[in-house]
């Protein structure tokens, strides 16, 4: 499999000792088979508790990489269709690149994480949310 961008051979890493990606050595991006974004939602190895405290400017960089996605169009690197752009989840504002065929997804480098963040952000939000109901309970 290569590279949907620049068609380096992909090479296969395995991620956090769950999942299964392809990444390029070249721009860095990394392809994940169908199922394997679900893995990356279940699992928690790495600690954001500091990219979490800047926030803010975190989600000024993802607007600013959701617009630089209007680059050319990116093939899925098994069935050569050209990849489906949005964003990920409600109110991820991280894009991402997905077979419509349903292969996998296309994420450039440095989105991987940015996912994990949006994963961790939801986390943090549910259980502030939680809290507030039983402290809404006991109040
Ligand atoms: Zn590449
Ligand atoms: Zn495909």
């Amino acid at each position: 499999m290569n590279c949907p961008v620049d068609q380096t051979p992909l090479t296969r890493k395995i991620y956090e000792d769950a999942i299964e990606i392809d990444l390029c050595d070249a721009c860095g991006g990394v392809w994940l088979d169908k199922g394997e974004l679900e893995k990356i939602q279940d699992i928690k190895v790495n600690d954001y508790s500091e990219e979490l405290k800047m926030i803010p400017d975190y989600v000024g960089k993802s607007i600013l990489l959701a617009k630089s996605k209007n680059a050319s169009p990116v093939h899925c690197p098994v069935c050569s269709q050209v990849l489906e752009r949005r964003e990920y989840g409600y109110g991820s504002q991280v894009m991402i690149d997905s077979c419509v065929q349903g292969h996998g997804v296309w994420l450039d480098k440095g989105e991987l994480k940015d996912l994990e963040l949006f994963y961790e952000r939801s986390r943090v939000d549910t259980a502030k949310m939680r809290k507030g109901f039983l402290q809404g309970l006991l109040g």
